[in-house]
């Protein structure tokens, strides 16, 4: 009589490994390792006709393993026949199999909800709600999140009491791949992390610290967008470092402030009819030197423009905006108008797109590397525009 097959610890200890026949000489299905599940089929040679426990053969073992496992076993080939050569049983063999993924396995996957399931385990959900009410973040902080926790926003304050939300986006194998960022800042920050180090607050504290090094560019484009007229960006953002500030109808000047030397004379651009904004970029190019550091962008150059820039709200403000005079919108396809006639009694504005439409419409007009001239629809005054190919 053959003796009674080994089955039950197999069965016990690796449920996804299933017997393919009725001597129990091979099995075939997974091998969980730390959560990763490897395909595997272990089949012994018929047992010797007087004795029908196949495990006698284990030496003779034959195994195929998926793709996976085969790569991660490379190379401790030796070490698993010593194991087989050792083992008393099928079972025997696989435990100590198991053993030695176990070491092979990379340090990144040994938490294996993170990275073989789609659905994120426990484990997951535990650590980021422990994370997000931690002393670093804390939940009055968090200004939102999504049911699986996959996207959270997190609002940070600065040192002036200004407000900045973090937007981060994490996956499945959070944490070992770094959550996805994305704040509103003059650049572009990649912060640090280490898998399965780093957490969430650590992350937060980088960014609040980020932020400090803008305090004196957002005071002063905070001053500006207090005390004077700004028609572009239309709803600035904390990454926006330009103003367009109205200094009269029809002219503004655009001012670019430099990051890292926020109180240092900005790049300036005039925008209006010539006759209006030669004496300020005049006075503006001789006066440079009396450009005071310690004052802010706004007074420095209201000093040195002899100016006030108005501060209009409301329909004053649409008027000054100065919609185009063909098209009478301000906004075009995102663009503000940048054509003004430069007839000092005229100076409508205009989008450069349609102006050239305008005098490429007209019999008269002249080019010139694609540079259309020809005359203001209104004053008939000479005006060119640019090929919106090129502007
Ligand atoms: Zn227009
Ligand atoms: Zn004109």
């Amino acid at each position: 009589m053959p003796k009674p097959p080994p089955t039950s610890s197999v069965a016990d200890i690796f449920p996804q490994l299933l017997p393919e026949n009725s001597d129990f000489s091979s099995y075939s299905g997974f091998i969980q390792v730390k959560g990763e599940c490897f395909q595997l089929r272990i089949r012994l040679p018929p047992a010797p006709e007087d004795d029908g426990d196949p495990t006698k053969c284990l030496h003779q073992a034959e195994m195929f393993c998926c793709r996976a496992l085969s790569s991660l076993l490379a190379g401790s080939e030796d070490v698993i026949h010593e194991r087989l050569l050792q083992s008393e049983t099928l079972c025997q063999f696989l435990v100590e199999l198991r053993h030695i993924i176990e070491q092979i396995l990379p340090r990144s996957k040994l938490q294996p909800d993170f990275v073989s399931s789609q659905v994120p385990s426990a484990n997951y959900y535990s650590r980021l709600l422990g994370e997000l009410g931690g002393s670093q973040i804390g939940w009055k902080s968090v200004t939102s999140i999504n049911s699986d926790l996959s996207a959270v926003q997190i609002c940070l304050i600065d040192s002036k009491q200004r407000q900045h939300l973090l937007d981060i986006n994490l996956d499945d194998n959070y944490p070992y791949t770094a959550p996805c960022c994305s704040i509103a800042v003059p650049d572009s920050i990649v912060p640090k992390w280490i898998p399965n180090q780093s957490t969430l607050g650590d992350l937060v504290d980088e960014f609040r610290r980020h932020l400090t090094h803008f305090q004196q560019l957002w005071d002063i484009l905070d001053d500006l967008d207090s005390n004077t007229c700004v028609i572009e960006p239309e709803r600035p953002t904390r990454a926006d470092i330009f103003r367009r500030i109205i200094i009269e109808k029809y002219v503004s000047i655009r001012i670019e402030l430099n990051t890292i030397n926020p109180t240092s004379v900005p790049i300036c651009t005039f925008m209006g009819a010539d006759a209006s904004i030669r004496p300020l970029q005049n006075k503006l190019d001789a006066k440079i030197q009396e450009w005071d550091y310690k004052k802010s962008v706004r007074e420095n150059l209201q000093n040195l423009l002899e100016i006030q820039f108005p501060k209009f709200q409301g329909t004053e403000k649409e008027d000054l905006q100065a919609a185009c005079a063909m098209c009478y919108a301000f906004k075009l396809d995102g663009h503000i108008p940048d054509r003004v006639c430069d007839n000092p009694l005229c100076s409508r504005p205009y989008h450069s797109s349609c102006l050239f439409n305008w005098l490429s419409s007209l019999h008269s007009h002249r080019t010139t590397n694609n540079v259309l001239w020809g005359r203001c629809p209104y004053c008939d005054y000479k005006i060119f525009a640019q090929s919106p190919a090129i502007v």
